[in-house]
């Protein structure tokens, strides 16, 4: 049966994250649409119909849809759920927010994150924040995923776009939540989770003085994008929204810059998929160092300072 990923935008810009989790859809089946729900939506839909592999586009276009709350979204997919035998979407905040939903009104079991498609019924997913890869048989008849995109590549591009479906919504206003308001970090910087060279600093750094003087003029040099281990956005080094790991952001960028990380295990879950992991460490029996492809054993107030001045 056919395939639908409910896609990620912000009604203008079709998300990374959509782009990657196409081709988890495209490794389970071939006959895969990609439904855009939100109002004014129209810039999203058409990026997503110029992705290489999909039958078409769904467009469904409505006031209660603009924000994608669960309530109307789901109701929205479970309308249209009756064609398709798996729906998924990027384990995004929305992601994340609607299909377990949408699992629940149909009486199926979600599977979450899944970091590979074995066969269409069968993924990997990490769990014990990575330390263990279940690999997870579905018998449901209708598969709900959410996907972890870091551990897929983004889809090509079409020789010609795919036809854009316009659909009844009928979505009513969501009666038990409401859209209040979007409070987004802004920054110069490229956002974490689609950075291609993320350099992150750790406890050791000390302050969120220290953090900014010694960390961000290597990251600027390199156009970097700025992570965060736990214990320095506990210490208050860095913002919440900086952390890289289990319960922060899953990353995989191409290059990796650990400064001051030890390498916990509740870290290394959402960094290990680098392609290149530098560390900086003074410590060398850190655990950092087992998954680094490079490793500079010292001090980072002296190495980092080098760094920006060689760069
Ligand atoms: P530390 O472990 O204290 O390491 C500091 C490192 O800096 C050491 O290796 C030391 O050798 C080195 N160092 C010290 N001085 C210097 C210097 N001058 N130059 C170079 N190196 C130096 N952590 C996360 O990061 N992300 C998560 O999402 C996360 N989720 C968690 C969820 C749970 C449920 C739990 C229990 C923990 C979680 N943690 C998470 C916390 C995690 O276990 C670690 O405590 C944390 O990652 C440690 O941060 P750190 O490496 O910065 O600090």
């Amino acid at each position: 049966m056919a395939i639908l990923l409910f896609a990620d935008h912000d009604n203008a810009v079709l998300s990374e994250q959509t782009v990657r989790a196409l081709t988890a859809a495209t490794q389970i089946g071939e006959e895969i649409d990609i439904l855009v729900a939100g109002q004014n939506a129209s810039g999203a839909a058409e990026a997503a119909a110029k992705l290489a592999g999909i039958r078409k586009v769904l467009l469904a276009e409505q006031d209660a849809l603009e924000h994608r709350l669960a309530e109307p979204t789901a109701a929205l997919i479970l309308a249209l759920s009756g064609d398709y035998g798996t729906i998924l979407a990027p384990a995004t905040t929305t992601g994340k927010n609607v299909l377990p939903r949408v699992a629940a009104l149909l009486d199926v079991m979600q599977i979450s994150e899944i970091t590979e498609v074995v066969a269409a019924d069968t993924f990997k997913r990490p769990i014990y924040a990575g330390n263990a890869i279940e690999v997870v048989q579905s018998t449901e008849a209708k598969k709900v995923l959410t996907v972890r995109t870091a551990s897929f590549a983004p889809a090509g591009a079409a020789a010609a776009p795919a036809p854009v479906q316009v659909v009844e919504t009928g979505a009513e206003a969501a009666s038990l939540s409401r859209f209040v308001e979007n409070m987004l970090s802004k920054s110069e910087r490229p956002e974490l989770g689609s950075a291609r060279i993320i350099v992150s600093g750790g406890r050791a750094l000390g302050s969120d003085e220290k953090f900014r003087s010694v960390l961000n003029p290597v990251a600027d040099k390199l156009g970097a994008a700025v992570g965060a281990s736990r214990a320095a956005v506990d210490a208050g080094y860095a913002p919440n929204d900086f952390q890289v790991g289990q319960t922060g952001k899953i990353v995989a960028p191409d290059l990796y810059v650990a400064c001051g990380i030890s390498g916990a295990i509740q870290h290394l879950a959402g960094m290990k998929d680098s392609k290149i992991i530098v560390a900086i460490n003074s410590d060398e029996e850190a655990p950092i160092f087992q998954v680094a492809d490079y490793g500079i054993v010292g001090d980072l107030f002296e190495i980092l300072p080098e760094l920006e001045r060689q760069l």
